[in-house]
């Protein structure tokens, strides 16, 4: 559930930091060079009406309104700009940053789902984070996932059945580096990245010159223990990349 208010204070507050800002520079400078102060008056004002006009799109897009495709992209732009000083911000007032990185992560999947792709299923790889295989579990799956004996006590033997049905690329990775390392060697067209909201965030910015859908993992034990994975999130996201149809049973037609 994203809550768009905290995102809304919380830039609420930046823009009133820019405004605050300005004044006090305009008291200091107004004596020295007036051109200088009109140009700075000139640029926050500017800042500040990308800065609302970007929270505007947010919104709509957060409320899952219809918005434009060039809006959506522009804003996302923007977003990313904003990003780490909304970060920086929400944190100083005691709002979790995941709130902030559930935002991000919804806009760059909605601007991914009003494009159209027609990838194969060998062109996409799915990034895993390690925490879905069971924590008893002993197998070594991180190198090399068809080490699952598919027991069933979590989402690896599923990920399993998929890849053996439809041949798509399935890592387990046990870090961001591990994920670039990934990324680098096997040069997919597409990544759809199941990981908590830090790591989907900095994936998805990693990976800028190519499609990254996030999923969110759960977490009902805590972070990075015995999380699960809603496969049929992870098989929408592929009949999206694909522009096929896997049913629930992992066939396609
Ligand atoms: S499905 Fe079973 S065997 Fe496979 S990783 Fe999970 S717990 Fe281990």
């Amino acid at each position: 559930m994203i809550d768009v208010k905290k995102y809304i204070t919380t830039i609420g507050i930046l823009v009133a930091i820019l405004i605050l800002g300005t004044v006090i520079v305009n008291i200091f400078i107004s004596s020295l060079a007036h051109i200088f102060g009109l140009l700075i008056n000139i640029l926050v004002l500017s800042i500040i009406i990308v800065i609302i006009f970007s929270t505007i799109v947010t919104y709509n897009i957060i409320k899952d309104k219809k918005v434009s495709y060039s809006l959506m992209k522009i804003n996302l732009k923007i977003a990313n700009l904003l990003f780490n000083s909304v970060i920086f911000i929400a944190s100083s007032i005691g709002i979790p940053k995941n709130e902030i990185r559930k935002i991000y992560v919804k806009l760059n999947n909605t601007y991914i789902y009003n494009n159209k792709y027609n990838f194969n299923y060998g062109d996409i790889i799915i990034l895993v984070p390690h925490c879905v295989q069971k924590n008893s579990c002993k197998l070594k799956v991180t190198n090399k996932i068809e080490n699952c004996a598919k027991c069933g006590l979590c989402n690896i033997g599923e990920l399993i059945k998929l890849k053996e049905k439809i041949g798509i690329n399935i890592f387990i990775a046990t870090g961001g580096t591990l994920a670039r390392k990934i990324i680098m060697e096997n040069k997919p067209k597409a990544v759809i990245a199941v990981a908590c909201e830090r790591d989907l965030i900095s994936g998805i910015q990693d990976m800028k010159h190519i499609p990254v859908l996030g999923v969110f993992n759960k977490r009902p034990n805590g972070p990075c223990v015995d999380t699960f994975i809603d496969i049929y999130e992870v098989e929408s996201a592929i009949n999206f990349l694909t522009g096929k149809k896997i049913s629930t049973k992992g066939e396609c037609f």
